[in-house]
């Protein structure tokens, strides 16, 4: 675990080239802000298990590394497929910096936003046709987060204090309409054959 200076960072942009997952879909980043490595190795993973299960394509752990989460996240991709990728060590500020410059938008998480669902926030974030990045913290999050130039849009998924992980999903559940559930990943080794009663696998 280690954080990193900005001399040693990577631009997004070769890591965004050949992530969109379709024509015409906006593509998905989730940035991690303010992980612990001690005390959020857990939920980190889980944040990341559920980007790529319900429909991003690129994973963020900001202004920190920790191997052993990239290694379980990369080792869930590589039995179960898809394009997902898993990145490290970028600073918050030059992650949204480079995706900005790419022509994306950035949508911050937080029960203190626009609710997703009492105000026409979702419409707008859909209508604009640009790729997302979504913020998400752990810990109290800098105030730099809510103003415009790092966040086009701040959205509360209900404007009550409950967790990244849940924020996440329903925000991916809405913004996909649900479509990412029904989701063939490919290149997978496992996939599970839906049951009735049981479980059924198939591997390659
Ligand atoms: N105590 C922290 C604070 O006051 O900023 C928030 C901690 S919360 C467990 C961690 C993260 O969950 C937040 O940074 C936010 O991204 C997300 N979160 C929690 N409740 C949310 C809500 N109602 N809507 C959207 N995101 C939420």
């Amino acid at each position: 675990m280690q954080t990193r200076s900005e001399a040693g960072l990577k631009d997004l942009t070769g890591i965004l080239l050949g992530s969109r997952q379709g024509k015409n879909l906006q593509r998905i980043a989730v940035l991690r802000w303010g992980h612990r490595p001690q005390r959020d190795a857990r939920l980190t993973s889980h944040v990341a298990l559920a980007a790529r299960a319900f429909g991003a394509s690129i994973f963020i752990l900001s202004d920190i590394e920790d191997q052993k989460i990239k290694e379980t996240v990369e080792k869930v991709s590589k039995s179960w497929g898809g394009n997902f990728k898993f990145e490290m060590g970028i600073l918050w500020k030059k992650a949204v910096r480079d995706w900005k410059t790419q022509g994306g938008i950035v949508v911050h998480l937080t029960a203190y936003g626009e609710n997703i669902e009492s105000s026409n926030v979702l419409k707008r974030i859909k209508d604009s046709e640009k790729d997302v990045m979504i913020i998400i913290g752990s810990q109290k999050v800098p105030n730099e987060f809510y103003f415009p130039e790092t966040s086009d849009f701040n959205v509360a998924i209900g404007n009550q204090p409950h967790s990244e992980c849940a924020s996440l999903a329903v925000f991916l559940d809405r913004f996909l309409n649900g479509k990412e559930l029904a989701a063939e990943f490919e290149n997978s080794k496992i996939r599970i054959i839906p049951q009735k009663n049981g479980k059924k696998i198939e591997e390659t």
